[in-house]
């Protein structure tokens, strides 16, 4: 599991920090480890630490998968204020956020299913591909057309191609493009983008540390954050855990959770030693309280960024 020493640029002077699960099964390795530097991130400057359950995705969420999460988290040491937030019971709060982006003549509704947009851009199946347009312009006979088939749209902001830059404090200057992006989805769900700015916004949090596969989703919180006149937190990005094969770990491999680890007899105790070992703060087996843990953590920021 040894990946090394993470250098992070100096931490802001306030740092309230936040995990974001999505409860859709037990966290594994790699999530828990993301959820120890957010944790050291916000502990080690004397901030607020917040958990918040992103249960938007309602197809995607599994019962007892939030309780699950948050007992695997006190389980390898970490504690958070209170109360944990949980998406599915603010949806008043996206709302108000939709009708700001709204009145400012930001949305447009989008019939588009993922296959068409797939097809428009050929792009290869299953890749990730840029919003071709295709709804972007429609004409008023257009529009009266798809709102007379019955289906809902789903609702994209128009971001005209935007360049976002933007900082990380591990992976530094960062700059990307913002595809018109959907904040509400065609079954009525907020999406994640929208609510993400919104409640990092509302809960206060200015530094938002999360796994570097959503390094490319940044560029459009950025945007939206602008657009809804939220403040922008600082970014940290951290590497993902990979097993020894350099596989991303998954939540469907039963053995990489907290219960997994415990049936190969690796107490929560070995697994925390574990995830601190794979940052480079401690030796393996060693065992070191919460105290010495950020006191190591603080030496892992370097003061001049290269
Ligand atoms: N809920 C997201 C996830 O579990 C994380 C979102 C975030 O940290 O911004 O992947």
């Amino acid at each position: 599991m040894a990946e090394g020493l993470i250098q992070l640029a100096p931490a802001p002077a306030r740092s309230s920090g936040r995990f974001a699960p999505s409860p859709t099964g037990p966290l594994h390795l790699g999530n828990l480890r993301t959820a120890l530097i957010a944790w050291c991130c916000a502990r080690s400057t004397g901030s607020s630490f917040a958990i918040r359950i992103e249960d938007l995705d309602r197809a995607r969420c599994r019962a007892g998968s939030a309780q699950q999460q948050l007992s695997d988290l006190a389980a390898i040491g970490l504690e958070w204020d209170q109360p944990v937030v949980v998406q599915s019971e603010r949806t008043a709060l996206y709302a108000d956020a939709l009708a700001q982006l709204r009145s400012d003549g930001l949305l447009y509704e989008c019939w588009c299913t993922r296959a068409e947009i797939r097809e428009a851009s050929s792009a290869p199946h299953g890749a990730a591909t840029a919003y071709p347009g295709t709804c972007r312009e429609l004409s008023a006979e257009q529009l009266a057309e798809r709102r007379a088939t019955g289906r809902n749209p789903a609702l994209r902001v128009r971001a005209e191609e935007a360049r976002v830059k933007f900082f990380d404090r591990v992976h530094r200057e960062q700059e990307g493009t913002v595809d018109d992006f959907v904040v509400a989805r065609q079954d009525g769900a907020f999406a994640y983008h929208l609510a993400v700015v919104v409640d990092d916004a509302d809960q206060s949090i200015d530094e938002v540390v999360r796994g570097d596969d959503l390094l490319d989703s940044t560029p459009a919180q950025c945007w939206l954050q602008e657009r809804l006149g939220l403040a922008r937190p600082s970014y940290v990005h951290v590497p993902l855990l990979r097993d020894e094969n350099g596989i991303r770990m998954s939540k469907r491999d039963a053995s990489v959770t907290l219960d997994g680890q415990r049936q190969l007899s690796v107490s929560a105790e070995e697994v925390r030693s574990n995830l601190i070992a794979s940052i480079g703060l401690c030796e393996e087996g060693e065992l070191i309280g919460d105290q010495e843990l950020l006191s190591r953590f603080n030496s892992i920021l370097v003061e001049s960024i290269p």
